[in-house]
Order: C-alpha cells, then structure tokens, then sequence
C-alpha cells in the first residue's frame, strides 16, 4: 500500500489535501486501516490497477461516511457516481440488513469489477444497481411520490458540473433531517489556486466546483460543512 501510494505521490489528487505524504500515512496506518474491513480493503487492492484508479473514493473518508451512515440512521440511499463501489460496498456494510441502496451510474462494466467482492460480502441484496445518467434516474425517482421525503442519506461522486441540478432534485427525495455528501468539493485544492496554475487535466471541474461551493453555502434549505478529507466533501443536512 505505501508504495503504491508513493508511486502515486507526484498528482495533485493523490497526495491528499493535507499536502504531506508522511503526515497522510500516520493518519490512515493510525486511525483509518485498523478499522477499514477487510472486503473494502480487498476492493482498494483490486482498483488500485485500474487506469482511472485515482477515482475511488479515499479510506479516510469512507470511514467518515461510515460514521454519518450511523448517526442518521440510515436505511434507504442513494449514490450518485459507482465506478468499482468503494463507497457503495462501504454503505452497503454500515446500513441494516433490511436496508437499500438506489446506486446510479451509466458504467456498468466498473461496477462489475468490484461485484464479486460485493457478493463474497454478502450485502448485494441490499443493493439496486441503475445503468443511468443520473438526472434522468433522479428525475424517474421523483415520479412516485412514495420516493418523495423518504431516502435518509445521499453521496454524490459523479460529473461535478451537474451537482447543482441533482441537489435540486436530492432536496425533494431526502427527509427533513436527511443528509447529501458532495465529494471532491475542494478539488486537488484547486478552488483556491489561480487558474493559470491548475494543471490541465483539472481545470475542466474546477469552476463547476466553486460555483457549487457558492450555491451550496448560500443554500438555506441545508445546514452544511465543508471538511478538507479526501478530497473535500460538504456534508448538508436538509433542514
Ligand atoms: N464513488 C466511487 C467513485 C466514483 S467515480 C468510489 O467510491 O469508488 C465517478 C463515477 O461517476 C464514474 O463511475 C462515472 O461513470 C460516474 N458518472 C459520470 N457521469 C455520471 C452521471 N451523469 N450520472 C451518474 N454517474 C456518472
Ligand atoms: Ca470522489
């Protein structure tokens, strides 16, 4: 694991915002490893191959996102964004037997890398996979009226541009008391960066992500806090 995160030292993303290699370890050999399960930890191994690998989401915030799965109590979700499930196996561990999980992405062929691990888990039945741009899904969601005020958590870690459109939509799908995660929501940093030092290959979300920050912060529907792990996440609770 140490090598594979040096290797991977030299990105923006990979390095953490913490912006210190040894003081990110400490953290994750301290705190996160010891209590990450050992499925997760397998699902990490597995994606870590993958060319797009620096997209599953962080150990550390997926025990951040375990600890607000329990304080809400959650048994009905949704998650915006799969790719080989990191967070929807990490969900689909932390929610009740009974619980389940509406997890929206139009690439099947991620998901399926890491199912076998989610079988093995034996916590597949509490999920329902939708092959869908995540709009739409949202939009059919609302459509019946039992869906409406009745989800206790959403995670959202998808296309960071049409964020603010799928708050819109969440807003109508969670309970009063509910949560929504946006991930990423600081970007390699680079919310605070001039643009000119943005390296190409982030500039593209980089203005999507600060105007969600904006509509986010002045949102009053929503209480909300912006916790630099990972990437960045805004935890909202809606009011
Ligand atoms: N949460 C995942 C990481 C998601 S990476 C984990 O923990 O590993 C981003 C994912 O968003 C990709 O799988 C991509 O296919 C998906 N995505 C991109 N555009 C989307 C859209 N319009 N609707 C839903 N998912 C989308
Ligand atoms: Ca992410």
């Amino acid at each position: 694991m140490e090598a594979e995160a040096k290797g991977k030292a030299g990105s923006l993303m990979d390095i953490g915002l913490l912006r210190n290699y040894d003081l990110y370890q400490y953290l994750l050999e301290t705190s996160v490893y010891p209590h990450e399960a050992d499925s997760l930890k397998e699902l990490r191994a597995l994606t870590s191959t993958h060319p797009m690998a620096v997209m599953g989401t962080n150990p550390d915030s997926g025990q951040l996102m375990g600890l607000l799965l329990k304080l809400v109590n959650a048994k009905r979700t949704i998650e915006i964004g799969v790719f080989t499930g990191y967070s929807l196996l990490l969900t689909a561990l932390t929610i009740p037997e009974d619980g389940k999980i509406t997890a929206i992405d139009p690439d099947r062929s991620s998901y399926e890398i890491g199912l076998p691990i989610i079988k093995k888990a034996g916590v597949e039945h509490k999920i329902d996979f939708v092959e869908a741009e995540a709009l739409p899904a949202l939009e059919k969601l609302l459509e019946d009226h039992d869906n409406h005020d009745a989800f206790d958590f959403a995670f959202v870690d998808a296309d960071k541009h049409n964020y603010v459109s799928y708050h819109e939509k969440l807003l109508g799908l969670l309970k009063p008391g509910g949560m929504v995660i946006y991930d990423n929501t600081l970007w390699a940093g680079t919310v605070a960066m001039p643009e000119d030092s943005v390296p190409p290959g982030l500039l593209p979300f980089r203005k999507p992500v600060i105007e969600l920050n904006k509509y986010l912060t002045a949102d009053t529907r929503v209480q909300i806090c912006q916790v630099p792990v990972g990437d960045g996440m805004t935890i909202c609770r809606r009011l």
